[in-house]
């Protein structure tokens, strides 16, 4: 039963949407527009962080986007930050603008995020695009408002899950989490894609009769293997968007039975990065699975990078 199980690798998809990112910027510029150009604001040392922004902007350059990264001291004053942000604002070479989470504890998140001008916001958090995508506003045809941004976790979900062509319309989706970068959003981009979408989190009774009410669960806890086949009725698809690191050994024996290549790896490295989904075993009662690594974390980068692109066509006054 286990083989028929599809797995749904983040890694072909990535390089689909990042192949067509670098069609698109080639385009442009042979049209003589400039490149699009990203900046990702990074402030303080949190090594998880640098490493997040050294990924994109590494990504930028690989489709020929200019990425950059403004480094800040870690005891910034607000307003010297807010300074540099206006700057960016104001800058029409700067298409889009990360200001990379979490920041130290001084600088008021909200308040920062609700400062980034809307449309060079390409992570999709600013209120008027979290409102946009609620009110169903994707530039669909001509004449239509300019398309925003949406997060780009959820958004590489649904690439994913389009281009793999697993049906959307109709179906029960069940996301376990309710943040504002990944469940919620998950939950507009569903429904927006027809999908009847149910909405848990750590105060939902009887959790697994819920989840297993699913056509489609999407997990977003970060809690390590806490979805497991009680949670998962068979042929669901289930959507791992958990990035949790395991430094006990035998943890990761218990979760990966018999799996060698998984064992070595922690024994290269001195952990694992392990999902929200018990993959092992749920992945015999799924229809199709994402991995982890190697799911939804993939995605989650090409697709800032498809909305970068948009961002600097709609700057440069192009089609989108
Ligand atoms: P948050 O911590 O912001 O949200 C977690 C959610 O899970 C909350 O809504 C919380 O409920 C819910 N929750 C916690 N415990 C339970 C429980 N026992 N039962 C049901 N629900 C519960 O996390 P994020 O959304 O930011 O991230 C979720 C995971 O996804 C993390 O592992 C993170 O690392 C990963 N991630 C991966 C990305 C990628 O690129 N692949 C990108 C972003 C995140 P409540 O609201 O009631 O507290």
């Amino acid at each position: 039963m286990s083989n028929k199980t599809r797995i749904l690798k983040g890694k072909p998809i990535a390089r689909e949407l990042k192949s067509e990112v670098a069609a698109g910027v080639e385009e442009m510029v042979a049209g003589g527009a400039r490149r699009p150009k990203l900046v990702a604001v990074l402030v303080g040392e949190n090594p998880a962080s640098a490493s997040y922004v050294a990924s994109k902007t590494k990504s930028c350059q690989e489709v020929g986007i200019d990425g950059v990264t403004l480094r800040l001291a870690e005891d910034i004053a607000y307003e010297a930050f807010m300074e540099h942000l206006q700057t960016l604002n104001d800058d029409d070479g700067v298409d889009g603008i990360l200001v990379q989470l979490p920041l130290p504890s001084h600088l008021p998140e909200r308040e920062i995020l609700e400062s980034i001008r809307p449309d060079k916001d390409v992570d999709g958090f600013h209120p008027h695009n979290v409102g946009s995508m609620w009110l169903d506003k994707p530039a669909r045809n001509p004449g239509d408002p300019p398309s925003v941004s949406t997060p780009a976790t959820p958004t590489g979900i649904m690439e994913l899950l389009r281009r793999r062509g697993i049906e959307l319309s109709g179906r029960h989706a069940v996301i376990v989490g309710r943040s504002a970068i990944v469940g919620k959003p998950m939950a507009a981009l569903l429904l927006r894609e027809h999908c009847t979408v149910t909405i848990c989190h750590s105060r939902t009774r009887d959790l697994p009769a819920v989840c297993r009410s699913a056509d489609i669960l999407v997990a977003a806890v970060g809690r390590t293997a806490m979805i497991g086949p009680e949670h998962v009725s068979k042929g669901a698809v289930v959507i791992d968007v958990g990035i949790n690191r395991v430094d006990d050994r035998a943890e990761v024996e218990r979760l990966y039975p018999g799996n060698s290549r998984r064992l070595a790896g922690f024994d290269r490295r001195g952990f694992s990065v392990v999902g929200d989904v018990d993959y092992a075993a749920v992945k015999p009662k799924a229809s199709a699975i994402t991995p982890v690594p190697g799911g939804v974390g993939l995605l989650t980068v090409a697709q800032l990078l498809v909305n970068t692109l948009r961002a600097s066509r709609q700057r440069q006054g192009l089609a989108s």
